[in-house]
């Protein structure tokens, strides 16, 4: 009888006597090396977070989403760790009076975009309207957080009203939308009855979600989080083809909240019902499913061109 280890030994002896290069094991991270941008990175306490799980994941680069006062934050982490931070959005309380000048003087001190947003008030409200307005005014994007279905019975529910935010984008032509979150990604399916945060099963053709990119060149989507991911696990088949349609609109992020890249941690914090998620990095996922789905083009436009056009980042 042979123990554990010996019988290590003979397999190792054996796949080297073939010479079979399957004998190696499959890269991990089969992205690392290129560069990609995660623009769904939220701005961990330390400098040193952020970069553990750019590093754990094999993510070159972010665009960190922080509060309207982080310059010298960003500054920081610039001068620890150079370039790998390109931007940063920023957010504030659009339901205070004074949000459009913490957010000006935001976009002033080096912001490249308003976000995330995530309030309890309606899509079509007047504190997003507001917001929409300065987006266009300022010249750069607005990302925001749809989401219909509380996560915990205290979550509530943010920027309501997905299902008709077309009149939104025609009232709004210079805002560029960024979609995000649950109600934009249960939207790709026709029908969605806003009942479940993240509908499963196969997709019904005719989404408002897919509509709405489809018809307006000033929405985009943002791949990010368990939506996301949720959304493109749930019908191979018509995920390759709304990702190829699509390819120019989308840009992937992560938001994930795991400690080390590697799905340490909680990655998707406060949210049990994204319990699909536990255990895994988000980053980790939704490239691993992108690159197994898209060629090889649309995978570098979604990890990196669509971003930098949109943002207008200098690297
Ligand atoms: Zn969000
Ligand atoms: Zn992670």
């Amino acid at each position: 009888m042979i123990n554990r280890r010996q019988f290590s030994q003979a397999i190792a002896g054996m796949l080297a006597a073939s010479g079979a290069d399957y004998a190696q094991p499959a890269a991990p991270d089969p992205w690392a090396g290129a560069s990609i941008v995660d623009c769904h990175h939220h701005l961990r306490p330390s400098p040193e977070a952020n970069i553990v799980h750019l590093d754990g994941s094999g993510i070159s680069n972010a665009v960190a989403l922080a509060r309207g006062n982080a310059a010298d934050q960003m500054q920081a982490l610039e001068t620890k760790y150079s370039g790998r931070f390109l931007a940063w959005f920023a957010s504030a309380d659009i339901t205070r009076p004074d949000a459009a000048e913490v957010l000006t003087k935001a976009v002033k001190s080096g912001a490249v975009g308003l976000g995330e947003i995530k309030f309890h008030v309606e899509a079509a409200g007047p504190e997003l309207r507001r917001m929409y307005q300065l987006a266009a005014d300022l010249g750069i994007p607005i990302l925001v957080h749809f989401q219909e279905v509380p996560h915990t019975p205290a979550e509530g529910v943010f920027s309501t009203g997905f299902k008709n935010f077309e009149a939104m984008l025609k009232t709004y032509p210079k805002t560029r939308f960024i979609g995000h979150a649950d109600a934009f990604w249960a939207n790709v399916s026709a029908g969605d009855a806003n009942e479940t945060a993240y509908p499963t099963g196969p997709i019904k053709r005719g989404g408002v979600t897919d509509k709405l990119l489809s018809d307006y060149p000033n929405l985009f989507g943002d791949l990010a989080a368990n939506s996301g991911n949720n959304a493109l696990s749930r019908d191979p088949d018509f995920t390759a083809d709304f990702l190829k349609r699509h390819q120019d609109k989308l840009i992937f992020g992560s938001d994930c909240a795991c400690t080390d890249g590697k799905g340490g941690g909680v990655s998707q914090a406060g949210n049990p019902t994204a319990s699909r998620m536990a255990g895994k990095c988000v980053a980790r996922e939704t490239l691993a499913l992108l690159q197994k789905t898209v060629s090889p083009t649309a995978f570098r436009k979604m990890t990196w061109e669509n971003a930098h056009r949109l943002y207008k980042l200098k690297t």
